[in-house]
């Protein structure tokens, strides 16, 4: 036997094998109907992994809770010192409910009414991501109105003629803050209920190539510290966002952390900052999730070998989004055991958009097999579009000291429609 791939986990699918012959014997007839896909996310690994990035004394973590707000997601990331980055009232609100101090959270995106900005800062909430002068006029009244004086980051959107610099089209306009010539027309002393005092920055996602990323950071302390002297403001914090990086494919293409810190010290010193910020989201807990359902039908099709599954992007939209695959496996198997073959993998949704990616599984996959997909922690579950067709809601699960605990169940249609 080969080894298995480096995003897998034999003692999490032994459980999961265990699981479904359980299933099988009490109730194979519903087994299917009642949970055609769910989550399972090993938290004995994120707790390793996140203990890992904290083995650093130059970068503040923060959470960005949109990658995955489950509450054992949460508490995990609470128990290695990790602080939460929050960018909706919902999210705040499975953050507090998880006994995290509001002083630990972080309010960022472009959304922010009066009204949210004000509740916020009631829940106790004193670090804001500014987006827009609005944004900066409504936050120090309501500081005002209530006495207090948070702490507020200006978020910066920068532009280069270079198209080589900006992968994720950094030159698209985003809604994600303000070109520095508009920041510069504001006046700090208008905003006396405010500590303006750090610049957020953060315009690439999935970055793995540490050259790039060096490059990419490198080239915006120039246009961040002329912003700060032009406010004659006081740079003590630089945050630089995500956008850290998954192999999906597995090109052994990993980011190696150290070599990040190791940048990121550079990047610090140079922009002379007291604190550097990340809220990471897909690279602190991406790797811990897996994704699980079965093989519907098989078919060949004008030559394609066709493999339709139980749940597709109605559980894990990503791939129809990117155009990128989460890698997969035939669940407990080895594919060297076997002979391989390309697989065209579609979800059960009556739209072509469905469809999980093009992957290599054994070539004697069949009907009724488990397929497990991994990188599956970040950006799956509550990113997913389940209403449609139907289908039940995926169910989700925690692996810790070797024991796998439902923490959802799967929900049928009927829970929702009315
Ligand atoms: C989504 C988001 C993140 C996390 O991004 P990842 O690429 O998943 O690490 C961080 N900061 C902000 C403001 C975000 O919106």
């Amino acid at each position: 036997m080969t080894e298995f791939s480096l995003w897998r986990d034999s003692k999490l699918e032994q459980a999961l094998i265990r699981k479904h012959a359980l299933a099988r014997a009490t109730d194979y007839d519903t087994e299917a109907l009642t949970e055609n896909g769910y989550f399972v996310y090993h938290l004995d690994q994120l707790a390793q992994h996140l203990a890992m990035l904290q083995q650093q004394n130059t970068i503040k973590l923060w959470y960005a809770v949109k990658a995955n707000p489950l509450s054992r997601i949460i508490q995990t990331l609470d128990q290695q010192q990790f602080n939460f980055d929050v960018a909706s009232y919902g999210e705040l609100e499975q953050v507090l409910k998880q006994g995290i101090d509001a002083k630990r959270i972080l309010n960022t995106g472009p959304a922010k009414s009066k009204r949210q900005l004000k509740a916020f800062l009631q829940q106790g909430v004193n670090t804001f991501v500014i987006e827009s002068l609005n944004q900066l006029t409504w936050l120090n009244e309501a500081a005002s109105e209530l006495q207090c004086k948070p702490t507020v980051l200006l978020r910066v959107q920068l532009q280069w003629q270079n198209d080589e610099k900006n992968p994720l089209g950094g030159n698209t306009v985003t809604p994600f803050g303000l070109s520095t010539s508009l920041w510069e027309g504001i006046q700090l002393s208008d905003y006396s209920a405010l500590d303006i005092c750090g610049l957020h920055i953060f315009q690439w996602g999935n970055m793995l190539c540490h050259k790039k990323m060096y490059s990419l950071w490198s080239t915006m302390i120039e246009p961040l510290l002329t912003l700060a002297e032009k406010l004659a403001m006081p740079l003590k914090i630089l945050d630089l966002g995500g956008g850290l990086g998954l192999d999906y494919d597995a090109q052994q293409n990993a980011l190696n952390w150290s070599q990040v810190v190791a940048d990121l010290a550079d990047i610090k010193q140079q922009a002379k900052v007291d604190e550097l910020w990340l809220e990471l989201g897909r690279y602190a807990v991406g790797q811990c999730g897996y994704y699980v359902t079965e093989v519907i039908d098989r078919k060949t099709n004008y030559q394609q070998e066709q493999l339709v599954l139980a749940g597709g992007i109605n559980h894990l939209l990503r791939p129809a989004i990117t155009g990128q695959a989460f890698p997969v496996a035939l669940l407990n198997t080895q594919l060297s055991d076997n002979e391989s073959c390309n697989f065209h993998l579609h979800g059960p949704l009556c739209t072509s958009l469905d469809k999980l990616g093009c992957l290599t599984l054994p070539a004697n996959t069949k009907v009724g097999d488990k397929l497990i997909f991994g990188f599956c922690g970040a950006y799956g579950f509550t990113e997913s579009m389940p209403f449609f067709l139907c289908h039940q809601l995926a169910a989700e699960y925690v692996f810790q000291n070797n024991q796998l605990t439902q923490v959802r169940q799967s929900q049928p249609a009927s829970s929702y429609l009315r």
